[in-house]
């Protein structure tokens, strides 16, 4: 009924079929059109501006423009079409009804805001023009309504803000000239600055504009607005905004939107203030309402460091601000709504939020929410709490936590108890350790981290500007800024140590040094920073792996209770066996054995067996290396008791273990009691010119099978004795590059033969070695069955498995691989995230044929993909029973098999609810 009566109104109003979509969406008064989740066409800031206006909360009103008008304007060579335009002036004259101004009126005047916004947030990327729609007429009627110095105050940030964002003007030229007229009249700070000393300041600002652009200063408040809704769609191009798309991985075609919005004004006296807050500690995650403020002031007041801002209550206090008076003394009716208000927001967006306000003459009002931005550490702690709390679920929890930056709570910390020779503290902005050469500019940082040195950039205040030399650098430390500065949010956001606002720097970009009481610092000489106390320290300091407690085992404890699939790491000894188990490994899925050959007493009997000319020689040199081999298998059973282990025997090509220069020759020489010219013509003669398509993996246990044969009997013996010491061991012996499956059958009968010699000699028949392959030659893939009759298991090796089927060097493609990335036609690396479409096919179809053949075979993936999240979940859903990774990435990997195992229950049920 009601889609008939829809229809005919609209017939009747428009006569044409459809009605456009619309693209300008009105907000304010305790209504919207649009809401949180149409993110996508109005933008973060405008979706949750008009999301607040619904629940009722303060927000100045106001509309958003669409990010597909961004395109469109794009598209038209910088014009709003003409729709749009009509649009828009009728939602302005919605929003003069609301606010009882009229948009240049001499009198009266409306002033706005012209925000841009994209889907997701991007801070500091986009520019913001304030007080738009004053001109010499308007600005009276300003003075005369309030003051003179409020009224000038606003015209003077606005014809700066203006001249910047939109007609291109050179920010520091109004900076120092802002800064000449504060030294003039023997002030420090813009507060201090009177009505009239402004109003001449504004005359020079529109005179440096104009000088700029060699026309009149728009005085129209029409052309004004127009002027700036361009400039913002325009700036979704700029340089910074590329640059943080490219590092974060956001599609150019989002665009943003434009959000219009009347001004409300924290800079009309003492009664006002602006200021942001996380309803979180975002640094620790701690549960406490964390923000600054500053009084009589405007916009980015806060964030630029022109003024230390104020603690809004005692929990935000810090070293610094000790001495300060809060919000909540200060303005105790406007702090009272503000926690009111934080709450709603936190339950209703079930999430912590980063807001902004201003403080009108007592009276608050919001002017963004948004989910706030955290360290690692912070979202582990808030998501777990979080479900404690009952506002979201267990699983929620799981999925809140980005799997891939889990890795930074387990790398180094500084240890408490090493020397520190302390030279300064700053804000503790974003924790972690951070130790390397200081440098004084992005580009030095960029320059000297390409050149493979650990470097901590210094700035006296970051912008976006640095961004590749903040991706570029260990950490960041900054003169100026607080807790929400540009580098303080940047840094969190990169997982990276900062300290910032430490006041006692003095830095000398030109001489590239800084000053800091006694101690001189210059490029190149090491520093270290601890971004968990604000500590700035002169030299290395060592570091500990920090202990995960608390929230994070929670978190992990939850996440295996999810999970399907399970976790094993790559571990080669027995220390990083009993690192990963620690981390929650569940075995090991890779144990490579070559590394094994490399120290120097046996790196002589590995060279020895590869030159010997007779099997005798050969198997004298191979009883050396037996009870190493035994030693070092033994170790890691015990390090992983109960758990299987897997181990890879000998894979890499000979060249590797090859005799370099005389002096190794003679010695080999020597010790098989052979001549030099032998032992040398023999090295020669195994030189290989595609050694990783060479005599490598089980291709070495086909053309010498006493080599394969000494590991597993390594292997037997090892197993044998832990079995007889009690242990509880599950050895699993992987057969490296098999192509066809005659090898495997051929390895096979060899490792069973000497299995059983194993038992009969020691005695211990209960000893269960499964013997399986890796599948990592695209042909084993392609031919799964057959090699399904002669396995137990299969571990999928996608390193390699990458490299043979996509023909790509894993050693090489680095070097243009970046290309391949940045022009778009790969999303990913392939080696650090697999080829779903390509590699991916191959092992789904391998699964196909392998478990056709052997329902229960076990399979695994032991590549580097093993740790990527995207790629276990892949697994995941392949149905692979396991993934292996390095240690430090087993919890990443617990929690993103859990995050699969969640996304795929609830798929189904997305499905039926689309029906
Ligand atoms: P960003 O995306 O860089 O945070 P915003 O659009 O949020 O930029 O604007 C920056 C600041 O300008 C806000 O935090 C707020 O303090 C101020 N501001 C924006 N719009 C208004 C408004 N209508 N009234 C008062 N202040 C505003
Ligand atoms: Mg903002
Ligand atoms: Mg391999």
């Amino acid at each position: 009924m009601t889609v008939r009566k829809k229809k005919k109104t609209a017939a009747k109003k428009g006569g044409s079929a459809k009605r456009a979509p619309r693209k300008v969406f009105s907000f304010g008064g305790g209504k919207a059109h649009g809401k949180a989740d149409m993110r996508e066409i109005l933008g973060g800031k405008g979706a949750n501006l008009a999301e607040m206006s619904r629940l009722g909360i303060p927000v100045p009103s106001g509309f958003t423009i669409s990010t597909e008008v961004c395109a469109e304007y794009n598209r038209l060579g910088g014009r709003l079409p003409a729709t749009v335009k009509k649009d828009v002036l009728k939602a302005l004259s919605a929003v003069e009804g609301i606010m009882g101004a009229t948009f240049g009126d001499a009198k009266n005047p409306l002033l706005v805001s012209v925000r841009s916004g994209s889907r997701v947030s991007m801070p500091g990327m986009m520019d913001t023009v304030l007080n738009l729609g004053l001109n010499d007429e308007t600005v009276q009627g300003l003075a005369d309504r309030v003051d003179e110095r409020f009224a000038y105050d606003s015209y003077r940030r606005f014809v700066q803000m203006y001249g910047d964002v939109v007609l291109e003007v050179d920010h520091d030229r109004f900076e120092s000239r802002l800064e000449e007229a504060k030294r003039e009249r023997g002030v420090s700070l813009d507060t201090e600055l009177d009505g009239q000393a402004l109003r001449e300041l504004v005359a020079e600002f529109i005179e440096i504009v104009e000088e700029h652009t060699g026309q009149p200063f728009p005085q129209d408040p029409r052309e004004q607005l127009w002027g700036a809704v361009g400039a913002v769609f325009r700036s979704w191009e700029n340089n910074r905004a590329r640059t943080y798309r490219r590092l974060n991985d956001i599609p150019e075609q989002w665009g943003t939107a434009v959000n219009v919005q009347a001004m409300v004004f924290g800079n009309m006296g003492d009664d006002c203030a602006t200021g942001v807050a996380f309803t979180r500690n975002p640094s620790t995650g701690e549960k406490a309402f964390y923000g600054e403020y500053l009084k009589n002031a405007q916009g980015e007041d806060v964030v630029a460091g022109t003024r230390t801002p104020q603690p809004i209550n005692a929990a935000s206090r810090t070293r610094d601000t000790q001495h300060l008076p809060t919000l909540e003394g200060e303005m105790p009716k406007a702090y009272r709504e503000l926690v009111r208000i934080y709450k709603k927001l936190e339950k209703h967006y079930r999430d912590m939020q980063d807001v902004e306000f201003t403080i009108q003459s007592g009276v608050l009002w919001m002017l963004q929410t948004r989910n706030g931005k955290r360290t690692t550490q912070a979202a582990v702690r808030i998501a777990v709490e979080m479900a404690q709390e009952r506002l979201i679920t267990r699983a929620e929890a799981v999925q809140r936590v980005d799997a891939s930056s889990l890795d930074q709570l387990l790398h180094p910390m500084l240890d408490r108890d090493a020397e520190r020779h302390l030279i300064a503290r700053g804000l503790p902005a974003s924790p972690g350790a951070a130790v390397g050469s200081a440098v004084f500019s992005a580009d030095r940082a960029e320059e000297k981290a390409k050149a493979g040195e650990k470097v901590v950039l210094v700035r006296i205040e970051t912008s976006p500007e640095d961004i590749h030399g903040m991706d570029a650098a260990e950490g960041i430390l900054t003169a100026r800024g607080g807790m929400t500065s540009h580098a303080a949010v940047v840094a969190r956001g990169m997982g990276k140590s900062c300290v910032a606002g430490c006041g006692d720097l003095q830095i000398d970009y030109g001489s590239a040094r800084m000053v800091v009481g006694d101690a001189v610092v210059e490029e190149g000489d090491i520093i270290t920073l601890d971004g968990g106390t604000g500590e700035v320290m002169l030299g290395k300091v060592d570091t500990v792996t920090p202990e995960l407690g608390g929230a994070f085992s929670d978190l992990m404890r939850w996440a295996d209770r999810i999970r399907k699939i399970r976790v094993r790491t790559n571990a080669d000894t027995p220390q990083d066996a009993k690192v990963a188990r620690e981390f929650g490994a569940e075995g090991i899925g890779l144990c490579r054995t070559e590394h094994m050959f490399f120290e120097p007493n046996r790196i002589l009997a590995m060279r020895e067996m590869i030159l010997a000319s007779s099997v005798g020689e050969r198997e004298a040199a191979l009883a050396k290396l037996l009870p190493m081999q035994r030693g070092d298998f033994l170790g890691i059973f015990r390090a992983m008791e109960g758990f299987p282990v897997t181990i890879r025997l000998l894979d890499p090509p000979l060249h590797e273990f090859l005799p370099r220069g005389d002096d190794e020759i003679r010695l080999i020489a020597e010790s098989l009691g052979s001549n030099v010219a032998v032992v040398r013509a023999k090295a020669e003669s195994l030189h290989e010119s595609n050694p990783m398509l060479g005599h490598r993996g089980c291709r070495l246990g086909i053309s010498y099978p006493e080599i394969y044969a000494m590991q597993v009997r390594a292997i037997a013996e090892a197993a044998s004795e832990a079995v007889e010491l009690g242990l509880k061991v599950k050895p699993e012996i992987m057969i490296p590059l098999v192509a066809n499956p005659g090898e495997l059958k051929r390895l096979r009968t060899l490792a069973e033969d000497t299995i059983q010699e194993v038992r009969e000699a020691t005695g211990v028949s209960r000893l269960r070695l499964a013997i399986g392959t890796m599948i990592e030659v695209p042909r084993a893939a392609l031919t799964a069955d057959a090699i399904a009759e002669h396995a137990d298991f299969f571990s999928f090796g996608t390193n390699d498995l990458t490299q043979m089927a996509y023909g790509l060097s894993r050693d090489d493609a680095g070097n243009f691989l970046v290309d391949y990335v940045s022009t778009g036609i790969l999303e990913d690396d392939p080696f650090v995230t697999i080829d779903v479409e390509g590699i991916g096919r191959l092992v789904e179809r391998a699964v196909e044929l392998g478990r056709k053949v052997r329902p229960g075979l076990k399979l695994g993936i032991c590549g580097e993909h093993g740790g990527d999240p995207r790629s276990v979940k892949f697994f995941a859903r392949a149905g692979l029973d396991y993934v292996s990774c390095s240690p430090y990435r087993v919890p990443l990997a617990r929690l993103a098999a859990a995050q699969a195992a969640i996304e795929m229950a609830e798929e189904p049920a997305r499905r039926s609810k689309k029906r």
